[in-house]
């Protein structure tokens, strides 16, 4: 069974996100389905999917005008929230201190984060990608993690550029996050992979050792792009 989570980002309606869960009604498959959508769209009965988030504040309640708290997430029935993403991290500054803070204030509501990490294309090019996934995992994971969470590998500079990391690159890194969270106290965490999935790689990139499903942003929009990655294992 694999976890197939999709990252609308700021995009969809309603309308869409309805069109999306009776679509996926249907569909043959044990595998997990997450939708990630717009605060908006949450609070929808999503059938056989769960809905989560894509940020969460780190902070409970007050004076934050516009944050929405891992309560608030709660109380629309989220059951995820992504923290993390190198969207967040690349126009918010967001450091991994503050995706674990984030990360923490999740899970204390009963909401399952889905932490990402993963290189710039400078880092690769550095040849820092090992080092900055595994400071990744050990920075933006909490300590004495006793819930649920999912990490999430996406290599930044592949995120919508239809480019992905060799099928060797994605072992090796889903390799190295598997061991430092086996350090941790946190074997059997899944592991997913992010970047440029579809339907044409989606089984291939799931059959790679260590790598337990798939974050999807663009093809995750549409029904006839995302049914065929979750059908695509079983
Ligand atoms: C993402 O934004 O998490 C992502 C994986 O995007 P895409 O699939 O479009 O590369």
């Amino acid at each position: 069974m694999k976890f197939i989570a999709g990252n609308w980002k700021m995009n969809g309606s309603r309308a869409a996100l309805q069109t999306m869960i009776d679509a996926l009604r249907d569909v043959d498959t044990k595998n997990t389905v997450v939708l990630c959508v717009p605060y908006t769209m949450l609070g929808a009965d999503a059938g056989r999917a769960a809905l989560g988030a894509q940020d969460v504040s780190m902070h409970h309640h007050g004076a934050f005008t516009g944050e929405v708290s891992a309560e608030m997430l709660r109380d629309v029935n989220a059951k995820y929230v992504i923290v993390g993403h190198s969207e967040r991290r690349q126009y918010h500054g967001e450091t991994n201190d503050m995706v674990r803070e984030k990360a923490a204030a999740a899970i204390a509501a009963g909401i399952t984060p889905i932490i990402c990490v993963g290189e710039t294309m400078d880092e690769k090019q550095a040849g820092k990608t090992m080092a900055i996934i595994e400071s990744g995992v050990r920075e933006s994971v909490p300590e004495n993690v006793d819930a649920p969470i999912v990490i999430a590998y996406e290599p930044r500079w592949a995120i919508g550029a239809g480019l992905t990391p060799t099928a060797d690159e994605i072992a090796a890194a889903h390799t190295l996050i598997a061991d430092t969270l086996k350090s941790m106290g946190l074997a059997g965490t899944p592991v997913l992979y992010g970047a440029s999935v579809k339907g044409n790689n989606a089984a291939e990139i799931m059959s790679i050792p260590n790598v337990d499903g798939v974050l999807v942003g663009g093809a995750s929009l549409k029904p006839d792009d995302f049914i065929p990655i979750i059908t695509s294992v079983k």
